[in-house]
């Protein structure tokens, strides 16, 4: 039953409006931790540190060695669909993480945001943002690059506090987008912390790889699925219509018990596709018996425009214009690896 008052339709302020889109970008810690890691890997950066506490629920810090923000520019980062990386004009051609400016917004409106950044050169500045309130930048001190905190996330959104899991599920989930981007990114280096009790704990430590791709995709595949995986994987190469497909698919006899070992990459980007997780296991399904799972890393590449990752505000979904070649070549190429490598291969192998 509303009221006759609330019936008048009147324009939201811009906390309100932020605090609405930041449901849609920040669901939980590790969708903030996963916003803050692409706009450093977005940055440039070559070593990204993050530090948590209690899940994430009071303490989410992201420090990068990236190029930094503008002192001047900083009031800009918070504000809504402002973005350096994209002018608008043709969405279809996106070669950056980040493109719809919300983010930094997004989390100034639900928690109490810090940012201290420096570009090369210049001085170090600070600015913070409480419930969608603005300070004025600051003098600070940092080396080049840029840390964001966001403490006390949904403190503004009770109802949303209320929905997150435990601070051990909290802080599983940011361990798996961490690793996720640790293997999209193998020449950078990755460091997570739980400091929960003002104790700090290594949860994940990724040194950046050197040398050639595949032995640095080897090399950071192994630190985050385990030491014997790459004896355990088969190199995945092949092209098919302007689309690539590379990476490692574990060997039938490393196969798991659950889907808990399948990453999937589109143009560098980790996603949860259902078209590209179908592939895989379309690609085992002769070599594995049912309830055992492929363990692999694919990286699907393509020209921007022939995939859209603007479905969706998380972009964990992507939409390809040619699905069949993007499936056909997952599932021949992984076929055809097996069957190089003396498992039975399926006799309609296509193309
Ligand atoms: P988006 O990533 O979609 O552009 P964000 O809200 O995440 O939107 O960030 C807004 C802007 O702030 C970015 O476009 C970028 O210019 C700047 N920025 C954010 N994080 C960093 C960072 N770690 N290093 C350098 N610049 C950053
Ligand atoms: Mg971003």
């Amino acid at each position: 039953n509303i009221s006759t008052s609330s019936r008048q339709i009147r324009q939201l302020d811009e906390a309100a409006i932020n605090r609405i889109a930041a449901g849609e970008v920040v669901e939980r810690p590790a969708s903030a931790v996963k916003e803050l890691v692409e706009n450093a890997l977005d940055a440039g950066a070559t070593r990204i540190e993050v530090t948590i506490a209690d899940g994430g629920k009071t303490l989410i810090r992201v420090a990068d060695d990236g190029c930094g923000i503008p002192a001047t520019d900083l009031p800009l980062a918070l504000a809504r669909h402002a973005t350096s990386k994209i002018d608008g004009s043709d969405l279809l051609d996106i070669r950056s993480f980040g493109f719809r400016g919300e983010a930094l917004a997004s989390l100034g409106a639900v928690g109490r945001l810090c940012i201290v950044s420096r570009v090369r050169g210049q001085d170090a500045a600070r600015i913070e943002v409480d419930g969608g309130r603005l300070g004025a930048a600051q003098p600070a001190a940092r080396q080049p690059g840029t840390t964001v905190e966001v403490r006390d996330l949904f403190h503004a959104t009770p109802a949303r506090l209320k929905f997150l899991r435990s601070d051990r599920a909290e802080m599983q989930a940011v361990g798996d987008v961490v690793r996720r981007l640790a293997m999209a990114e193998p020449f950078v280096g990755f460091v997570l912390r739980d400091c929960t009790g003002g104790e700090e704990r290594e949860t994940f430590r990724a040194d950046a790889e050197q040398g050639e791709l595949f032995g640095a995709l080897a090399g950071r595949l192994s630190a985050v699925i385990g030491r014997d995986f790459a004896a355990n994987a088969l190199r995945i190469e092949a092209e098919r219509d302007g689309v690539t497909l590379t990476g490692y698919a574990g060997l039938p006899t490393y196969s798991r018990g659950a889907a808990v070992a399948q990453y999937v990459f589109v143009n560098g980007r980790p996603v949860r596709d259902k078209l590209l997780l179908g592939a895989l296991g379309a690609g085992y399904s002769d070599v594995l018996h049912r309830g055992r799972y492929p363990v692999a890393a694919l990286f699907v590449g393509c020209d921007p425009r022939a995939v859209d990752v603007n479905v969706h505000p998380a972009k964990a979904e992507v939409r390809f214009r040619e699905p069949g070649t993007v499936r056909g070549l997952v599932v021949s190429a992984i076929r055809h690896a097996l069957a190089g490598a003396g498992h039975r291969a399926s006799t309609t192998v296509a193309g």
